[in-house]
């Protein structure tokens, strides 16, 4: 590692469960996010300056004036430009050890595989069941972790499912009967410095599965924000679930 690395990091090779070799792994790995918004912006921005070694960027978005009061990775300048860009330009800023890459598309069936295959750890900061479902199909298909994340309201979640390491349950076993765009978060009410809470949960997770320190048997962390209440969970594998059943 060079100097600059080691002061960079410092603090985070100052962790015992970290070290050099724990910041060499981080510098190795490669990770996707998809969604750059709420979510998206503070867990790209804690995992680019972190040191993931290699980012994948995906998003078809462009930024709105109404993305602003909690996507902090854009400012006012940015309204009309491409999500994808700005958080690619932004993210190479905080830290030039890392490469970047952003890809202007929408995830779906056919392009999944080619999108993601350079991902090693998926991070779900999409807004929509459809784009969550595939994800995680995809995901238990390719033994890839999926760290997934929700905002509504004032509540909001966060969802570990470790395919590489165990016989995780996935997000089917859930939400299996949940098709409904009413219930995503595009159009929803959301309380801006939870987006922040969220995303950044997100990013701690991330950054223990590759770590490989996350030795938690929840899978599961709800948060209300509105009466601070933390609630931690096991999902468990639906035996019945059309994804995950057969393993
Ligand atoms: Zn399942």
């Amino acid at each position: 590692m060079k100097h600059d690395e080691l002061m960079r990091y410092s603090r985070h090779i100052m962790l015992p469960e970290i070290d050099i070799a724990g910041q060499e792994k981080l510098s190795n790995s490669s990770i996707g996010i998809v969604g750059l918004g709420g979510l998206g912006s503070p867990c790209s921005i804690y995992l680019a300056a972190s040191g993931i070694g290699k980012m994948n960027l995906f998003d078809d978005d462009y930024v709105e004036l109404s993305n602003l009061n909690r996507q902090i990775i854009y400012d006012s300048s940015d309204v009309g430009a491409k999500k994808t860009l700005v958080a690619k330009k932004r993210l190479i800023s905080l830290n030039e050890n890392i490469v970047c890459d952003s890809f202007f598309e929408r995830i779906n069936k056919k392009n999944i595989n080619e999108l993601l295959k350079n991902s090693d750890f998926i991070v779900d900061c999409s807004d929509n069941f459809e784009t969550r479902k595939i994800i995680n199909e995809y995901c238990f298909k390719n033994d890839k972790d999926l760290i997934s994340g929700a905002c509504i309201g004032w509540k909001g979640q966060i969802f570990n499912f470790n395919f590489s390491s165990f016989n995780s349950p996935c997000y089917e076993c859930l939400f299996e009967e949940i098709e409904d765009e009413d219930l995503s978060c595009r159009e929803s009410s959301i309380f801006s410095p939870l987006a922040g809470l969220i995303g950044t949960f997100l990013a701690i997770e991330t950054i223990k599965n590759i770590l490989e320190i996350n030795n938690s048997e929840e899978n599961f962390i709800e948060i209300d924000s509105l009466t601070n209440e933390i609630q931690k969970r096991t999902i468990k594998k639906n035996p019945f679930c059309k994804i995950c059943k057969n393993k």
